[in-house]
């Protein structure tokens, strides 16, 4: 699997380059990123072969399958991460929560929510890349609370790894926060912002295109790097998942081998969605995508109209903040799948430019021949989770708004496989709230007041967190962000 760019080669960079560049340094020309120019494909002998195997042989035969030049030990111990998982012989559990609706959990990892699928293996492949062309590395993360915790979670004492994390300090819940400050490790630095999450996220694009900054870096002898969802390498292990999801609903005998299902994601910056886009050109018998959203509803407008508009959209704070977002920056790479470098760029420009974009009648039928989509309002989401929660399956306000999608849209009459992507504990004042009727009360109230209530346990992971150490202490104003990140590096 070569990469191309997804806005067309500058004339600078190489025109192609392998995964490890890829991974390496994510940014292409003219501000675009890198995808696959061509992918695999899985037939059904394929899926035959595969239908008992475990997650990381599939995971193997998938990646083998994409010809990425990483070394087979190197791909064993990135794979071997998820033996860490709640149970290391299936660490993605099929659980059926309706007739028709089955969900996959992908938050069975340390950080208790579904960044942990990609992040692990990237985590240690990027590093072992970094060892390689022996070069140190800075990964620069802003946070609303999900990315934070599983960067640092995957990155800390790795080698030639440095990773800072801004997150708005009172922005995110106490468990994420005390995920973040509590991880200790030399080469990682934690920062609170005194404002919000896109404060902290302009903070750290200005500092990435500061050439001062820059230069300091480069008399450091720092290349920077990034862990968000423009980075390839964190998408290819995005793809396995649905895979496995599918099997699973066949090694259950909900369905037939080559039976369609419909993928139903919680969707935010698209990486998730990408990688069951991907999974489905490959040849895994999906009908359609839903894409599902909170009030920031941009991507339910894209799919519905065609159009992406948000030059008259602020954003909305949500009780799914992982979704609260605008510019939503793997769309990107569907368009340069489906359109070309050409459109891409030229949509992608209208996008910067004006902040709006509107495809053509047969782009938009093409979108629509793959993904559907609708939207979910935080009352909803309440109200999904208490009826869920009614029937004895507790879900977190992102996998909800699948549930929302799933009851209101019209569908075939097909299975369905939501990707959940987060555990109750990390929102749990939201999914008290919907249960049990509680408001204002501290994480850890409202995580025993959901234990008891539902009578599961608190993961030990996340009760441990409420006793440990603080080691990162520093919140700072944005001015101040570069001279403390720049302290760390010299430190
Ligand atoms: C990151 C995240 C999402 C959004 O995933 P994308 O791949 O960015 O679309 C949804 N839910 C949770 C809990 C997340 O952490």
């Amino acid at each position: 699997m070569q990469f191309i760019e997804t806005r067309g080669n500058d004339g600078v960079r190489a025109e192609s380059v392998g995964f490890s560049e890829a991974l390496l340094s994510p940014i292409a020309s003219f501000g675009g990123i890198y995808s696959p120019d061509t992918l695999p494909e899985i037939d059904l002998e394929f899926l035959e072969n595969h239908r008992f195997a475990s997650y990381k042989s599939l995971a193997l035969a998938l990646l083998n399958l994409c010809e990425i030049e990483i070394v087979p030990t190197t791909l064993k111990q990135a794979l071997d991460l998820y033996d860490r998982f709640d149970d290391a012989s299936n660490p993605v559990p099929l659980v059926r929560a309706g007739d028709d609706l089955f969900v996959s959990e992908l938050y069975h990892g340390p950080t208790r929510a579904f960044k942990d699928m990609a992040l692990q293996p990237f985590g240690l492949l990027l590093s072992s890349l970094a060892r390689q062309c022996d070069r140190q590395y800075l990964i620069l993360v802003a946070t609303s609370g999900d990315t934070g915790p599983a960067a640092l979670e995957t990155f800390r004492k790795r080698d030639n790894i440095r990773v800072v994390c801004l997150y708005p300090d009172g922005g995110t819940s106490d468990v994420q926060r005390l995920q973040m400050v509590t991880e200790d490790a030399a080469n990682l630095k934690v920062i609170g912002i005194r404002g919000n999450f896109d404060d902290a996220q302009s903070a750290l694009k200005a500092l990435l295109s500061s050439a001062e900054f820059n230069r300091q870096l480069d008399h450091l002898n720092i290349s920077l790097s990034a862990a968000n969802s423009v980075n390839f390498g964190r998408i290819i292990f995005q793809i396995i998942y649905h895979v496995h999801a599918y099997l699973e609903l066949v090694r259950q005998q909900a369905i037939a081998l080559g039976d369609k299902v419909y993928l139903n994601i919680p969707s935010g910056n698209f990486g998730n969605a990408l990688g069951a886009y991907y999974a489905r050109k490959m040849g895994l018998p999906v009908e359609r995508i839903i894409v599902s959203s909170n009030a920031n509803n941009v991507l339910t407008e894209w799919i519905d109209t065609g159009i992406y508009d948000i030059s008259d959209k602020a954003l909305i704070a949500t009780t799914s903040p992982a979704m609260d977002i605008l510019k939503s920056s793997n769309v990107e790479r569907i368009l340069f799948d489906l359109f070309g470098q050409h459109r891409t760029r030229e949509l992608m420009k209208q996008l910067d430019e004006k902040r709006c974009y509107r495809l053509e009648a047969d782009e938009l039928a093409q979108i629509q021949q793959i993904f559907t989509a609708d939207f979910c309002s935080d009352e909803q989401g309440r109200a999904y989770i208490r009826s869920s929660f009614d029937q004895g399956y507790l879900i977190d306000p992102h996998t909800a708004t699948c549930f929302k999608s799933w009851d209101t849209l019209d569908h075939e009459p097909l299975a369905c496989i939501v990707a959940s992507t987060a555990e109750w504990t990390k929102f749990s004042q939201v999914v008290n709230q919907a249960i049990t009727g509680k408001t204002g009360e501290a994480d850890l109230e409202a995580l025993e007041s959901i234990s008891k209530a539902a009578h599961i346990e608190i993961p030990e992971t996340i009760r441990a967190l409420f006793s440990k150490p603080v080691c990162h202490n520093t919140v700072v104003d944005k001015s101040e962000i570069e001279a403390e990140i720049l302290n760390f590096l010299r430190g």
